[in-house]
């Protein structure tokens, strides 16, 4: 397997490498072969070529099976400036689905207990379609000064792809169930549309429970008893606001891991950003991005149907559960008093001891 790695900004210099470390041992322990390259990207990009998603960057991650990305600090790059402008890199490469497990541990103070949750957010559509013939770069425009107007597009292709992701995901685990969540009753043409599809696709999976439900009533449904879901599709952002809202029931954003999908790579992202205030001081959870990098490799492992990387992830999944579950060596931030590093090397010889 060929993966890259990007450092991304701030803590991604602190939780990329424990996650890379972490890979490499389990990787090698269930005997995977894997081939690393290093990317600039963001501000280093920058630095060195001028561009925070710099050419030399894109075109090598044109052979890659897949890459671990950290955090991008985009909300401190200037304004205004192209070559400061970052077009999300899953849109690139068509990375459409962006898979969101969250689950709660005994030892995490959490909200609820029992959370067992994947969300699969649509990321290449929505309101962030990112069409700059028609609309600035964000999909809004403004007419004139006193008027500014959002524009969603939601497309079958999109929908059924994401869909069957989720019922993918889903035929994979123990409840395998299925909830899309929308507002059809109101977006009768984006959400019905997006319905539409998830209908389809839910006659193709009669193995797996399908279920809809209205966005909002599924917010405080989230709230009140998370455990009645399994795997949650849903377009993008609505998807946005339910995955940070997700990592707020099991104990907060360091504990939420996520791998974006395309037909034939993917990419392990956490759901945190590059978190500024806490950069340097090597107290960043790396528990998001380490999951998120097993979530490559069991990724690479099924698409491949290759035992060794499944194997692999498998390894991470029970040295990280062990690692909290002793709670002598875990970040500030889910309750312990130890720095990134000690975390990351707790993880890592968990691994070893397995072994
Ligand atoms: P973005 O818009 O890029 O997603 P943000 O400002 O919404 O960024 P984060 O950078 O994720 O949010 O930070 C939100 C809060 O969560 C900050 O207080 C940050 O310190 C904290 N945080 C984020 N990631 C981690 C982590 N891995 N470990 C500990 N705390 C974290």
């Amino acid at each position: 397997m060929k993966i890259g790695i990007l450092m991304g900004d701030d803590i991604g210099y602190e939780v990329v490498p424990e996650a890379v470390k972490v890979l490499s041992a389990a990787a090698k322990i269930a005997k995977c072969e894997v081939e690393w390259s290093n990317f600039p990207i963001g501000k280093e990009g920058h630095n060195l070529h001028g561009n925070t998603t710099p050419e030399v960057t894109v075109d090598g991650l044109k052979a890659m099976d897949g890459w671990i990305m950290g955090p991008i600090g985009h909300q401190a790059y200037p304004r205004n400036d192209p070559t400061w402008i970052m077009p999300p890199i899953r849109k690139i490469f068509d990375l459409f689905a962006s898979i969101k497990p969250v689950r709660s541990y005994n030892n995490i103070n959490s909200v609820h207990k029992k959370v067992d949750i994947v969300f699969v957010r649509e990321v290449t559509e929505g309101m962030q379609s990112w069409d700059t013939t028609i609309t600035s770069d964000s999909g809004e425009y403004r007419p004139n000064s006193e008027i500014s107007i959002g524009s969603r597009v939601i497309t079958r292709k999109g929908s059924n792809r994401v869909a069957r992701e989720a019922f993918k995901i889903a035929q994979k685990r123990d409840r395998r169930k299925v909830t899309a969540a929308h507002k059809e009753a109101v977006y009768r043409l984006t959400c019905g549309m997006f319905a539409e599809e998830c209908r389809k696709v839910a006659l193709e999976f009669p193995d797996v429970e399908f279920e809809e439900i209205h966005i909002d009533t599924i917010a405080a449904h989230l709230v009140m008893k998370p455990q009645d879901f399994d795997v949650v599709v849903t377009t993008n952002q609505f998807g946005d606001i339910l995955t940070d809202l997700g990592a707020g029931l099991v104990g907060g954003l360091g504990l939420a891991p996520g791998l974006c999908v395309g037909d034939t790579q993917a990419m392990s992202q956490a759901t945190h950003g590059s978190a500024p205030d806490i950069a340097g001081q090597n107290i960043a959870n790396p528990f998001a991005m380490i999951m998120s990098g097993k979530m490559l490799l069991e990724w690479f492992g099924r698409e491949n149907s290759d035992p060794n990387f499944q194997k692999a992830s498998e390894l991470i999944d029970s040295a990280v559960e062990m690692v909290i579950n002793d709670a002598k060596h875990t970040t500030i931030d889910i309750g312990g008093s130890s720095s990134t590093q000690i975390m990351g090397n707790a993880i890592y010889e968990m691994l070893e001891k397995n072994l």
